[in-house]
């Protein structure tokens, strides 16, 4: 008996791979950095000076595009990439899949008598029009009102993407439809970049200091699995719903902690360093490779960019991640639970806000002192209380379902960690107005007279935390790691530019009334801090205290997609995002339709997956099982052995019966009809299918560890996660 289990593994342990495909000692890394952006560098040297000027004033100052600059950098742009080997252009944007588009066209254009030039005009950089009805519109459209525009994103630069016969040039843009509603990610993250950019600047006036725009930066940390491709193929529930549905408990799991930051495989390393090549081409900064704590489990950082940037960054990253894979024989896996049992991945959205030369959250020696600081946090700390349920909404998807609140990301309720140098700090505002002083971290002593003494942190981390402050920037830790970041910081951006716009008001009244900055401030604050310190919390967010704990605060417990849902919905996120002009009201009920049916299809897609395997590979493998025993257990007595075996055989024989009446009841919730908006289907899917899902799982994980090793078809977590 061999099954493409057995077979995966004797692959695996007779494959060469090959590991040498780079040479960074005849081309260095940092000489590959940005070849292939049409960056600040190659526009300079491209464009006539003029039109530099003005491009540069967009993306640099947010300036309105100058319409009269198109032809310009399109013959630049065309010329730049004929040279780099494309021979096809292509908007690429972001629809509400949660993935990024792209259609390409050629450069070359008949011109008519026999021959071809290659083409590409102002208006085709500015513009594209895909057919948009096959993109999810929530009801923002009717398929016969198709029409969907493309706009040039000039603030992200354009790129080449390689391919073995012939590059692309890629041009980010906005994906809107014909009556002018953001049909993508993209453009509400720019919509409230802009929202905060007023505000903020509006606040630093207050402070003396007259800037044109303040950015927020990000700088995304993605978590990932690989596995070898030929144990992935064997697994129709990876490929399918990219998570496995079954799999029983591995002797060994993560419990030794031997994995997080532990030596990366060779093969691992190589496939690391080539991501890392090709990033760096495409001028992404990532920065920091490491083990994370799950066994195959992996982690890449870049370093922090402009939020709309980084946003456009972190889906090449996602891109090249599962496109190298291969070519090293593994399968990346970006699901947010992949495997049951040991950790998920999410993707911590460090974020902050910052002017071209300040960031607006850095407190810098002494905290207490810096008033602007202390003014920017309180704001951020208004934001996440006032509007936790729309934060906790954004990270909000069937995958991280399995991951917010399963004792190893953050819990559902969002809260934040301060630290015990802030958290003084503000206890000191609240009684005073003002504090007077900062915890100090000392140096740290290792005991050791060889090794240096460190300055210590005045605080110390906190890993349960959904939004911890970290030395100069909050993380927020719930987003998941398949996401595309614009949504999370999409609302972050927009409920921090809301708190920014409620202090500026107060603080200008108080200034207005005769009033020191200083004064206004010291009164301001210990507000703010009252209202709404329920939401500081640096204890153990895992723990059943805090859980109860929050509830009499009055905190807001989503637990689950379905909970958070309505949110989308409620009069105060509509109010909040038409008055900062990010989305409109009709923008929302798309979004919210449009998240229903993203859970409803991905549930039944798993149901279907989960019946199929049960139904083709297991039922199989039991039922031969089965037959094998009985022959045995005919063979005992008839050598007069009555006895031998009758036992597992009765045991084999009930969870069999489990296994169809499991798959049956599955059968029957997937068929479930319901009536009514794609809320109530997504509502009945978690009521119904997961369930059943569920105890499907529960006997199929049972029948992994009765029958015989050789029947079972199915590679196990065990040889998915330890053979590499
Ligand atoms: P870890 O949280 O694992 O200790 P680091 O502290 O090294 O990781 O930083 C994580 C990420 O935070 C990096 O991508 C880094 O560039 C980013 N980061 C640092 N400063 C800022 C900032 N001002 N705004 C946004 N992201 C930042
Ligand atoms: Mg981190």
């Amino acid at each position: 008996m061999s099954t493409l289990r057995h077979e995966a593994i004797r692959t695996i342990a007779s494959a060469k791979h090959v590991l040498n495909r780079l040479d960074f000692k005849k081309v260095h890394a940092k000489d590959i950095y940005g070849i292939n952006v049409f960056s600040e560098e190659v526009q300079k040297q491209r464009l006539p000076k003029p039109v530099f000027k003005k491009l540069q004033e967009t993306i640099k100052r947010g300036a309105p595009l100058a319409p009269d600059i198109a032809d310009a950098v399109a013959a630049a742009m065309k010329d730049w990439a004929l040279e780099r080997g494309a021979t096809h252009y292509t908007h690429i944007f972001q629809p509400m899949t949660g993935i990024t588009a792209e259609k390409h066209d050629s450069f070359v254009s008949p011109t008519g008598t026999g021959s071809a030039v290659a083409e590409f005009s102002g208006k085709e950089l500015i513009k594209g029009e895909p057919d948009a009805s096959s993109f999810p519109s929530g009801g923002l459209r009717a398929t016969f009102e198709a029409r969907g525009y493309t706009a040039w994103d000039p603030t992200s630069p354009a790129y080449i993407s390689e391919a073995p016969n012939g590059s692309t040039l890629v041009i980010p843009t906005a994906f809107l439809s014909w009556t002018g509603e953001a049909l993508d990610k993209k453009t509400p993250l720019l919509r409230s970049m802009d929202a905060l950019s007023v505000q903020v600047t509006r606040l630093l006036k207050l402070f003396g200091k007259d800037v044109d725009r303040v950015i927020t930066t990000v700088g995304p940390e993605q978590e990932y699995f690989l596995i070898d491709q030929n144990f992935y193929f064997a697994r129709p529930d990876l490929v399918s719903c990219g998570r496995t549905l079954f799999g029983a408990k591995p002797p060994k799991g993560q419990e030794l902690e031997d994995q997080y930051f532990g030596t990366i495989p060779e093969r691992v390393l190589a496939y690391m360093a080539e991501v890392e090549a090709e990033l760096f081409k495409l001028g992404v900064p990532v920065k920091t490779r490491h083990n994370e704590v799950a066994p195959s489990q992996y982690e890449i950082a870049p370093i922090f960019e402009n939020s709309n940037l980084a946003t456009d960054h972190q889906n090449l990253t996602l891109e090249v991640l599962r496109k190298t894979a291969p070519k090293y024989g593994l399968a990346c896996i970006v699901h947010e639970k992949p495997f049951a049992r040991i950790n998920g991945s999410g993707k911590h959205n460090n974020w902050s806000m910052s002017t071209e030369s300040e960031n607006l959250l850095e407190p810098g020696h002494t905290p207490h002192e810096n008033m602007q600081f202390l003014v920017f946090c309180a704001a951020v700390i208004r934001a996440v209380d006032k509007y936790a349920d729309i934060l906790r909404l954004s990270v909000a998807s069937a995958a991280n379902d399995h991951r917010l609140g399963a004792n190893e990301a953050p819990p559902a309720i969002i809260s934040i960690f301060l630290g015990s140098m802030l958290t003084d700090i503000f206890e000191q505002i609240e009684k005073s107005g003002s504090a007077g002083s900062s915890k100090k971290g000392g140096d740290f002593i290792t005991g050791v007279s060889v090794l240096p003494t460190l300055p210590k942190d005045a605080g110390d981390r906190n890993r349960t935390s959904p939004f911890a402050f970290t030395g100069n920037k909050f993380e927020f830790r719930a987003v998941g790691s398949s996401f595309n970041i614009a949504g999370p910081n999409t609302v972050l951006n927009t409920i921090v530019a809301e708190s920014v716009d409620f202090v500026a008001n107060e603080l200008e009244k108080a200034v207005k009334g005769g009033k020191k900055l200083e004064a206004a401030v010291g009164e301001l604050l210990p507000k703010i801090v009252k209202e709404h310190k329920r939401i500081l919390f640096d204890g153990d967010g895992y723990s059943e205290a805090w859980h109860k704990e929050a509830e009499k605060r009055g905190l807001p417990n989503l637990k689950t997609t379905i909970d958070a849902l309505p949110v989308v919905v409620k009069k105060s996120t509509i109010d909040l995002f038409a008055k900062y002009k990010v989305y409109t009201e009709g923008e929302l009920k798309s979004r919210y339709n449009i998240l229903s049916e993203a859970y409803v299809k991905t549930i039944s897609i798993e149901g279907r997956t989960a019946v199929l395997i049960a139904k083709t590979m297991i039922l199989p493998a039991a039922l031969r099982y089965q037959k094998e025993i009985a022959e045995s257990v005919a063979a005992a007595k008839a050598a007069g052995a009555s006895g031998a075996g009758s036992k597992e055989l009765a045991e084999l024989i009930a969870q069999i019966n489990a296994l169809s009446s499991t798959i049956e009841k599955l059968d029957k919730a997937l068929d479930h009809h319901t009536d009514g908006e794609p809320y109530d289907h997504a509502k009945a899917a978690q009521a119904h299918v997961l369930p059943a899902m569920n105890a499907l799982r529960d006997v199929v994980d049972k029948l992994e560890v009765i029958i015989a090793d050789d029947l079972w078809p199915l590679p196990t977590y065990r040889e998915m996660l330890f053979i590499r």
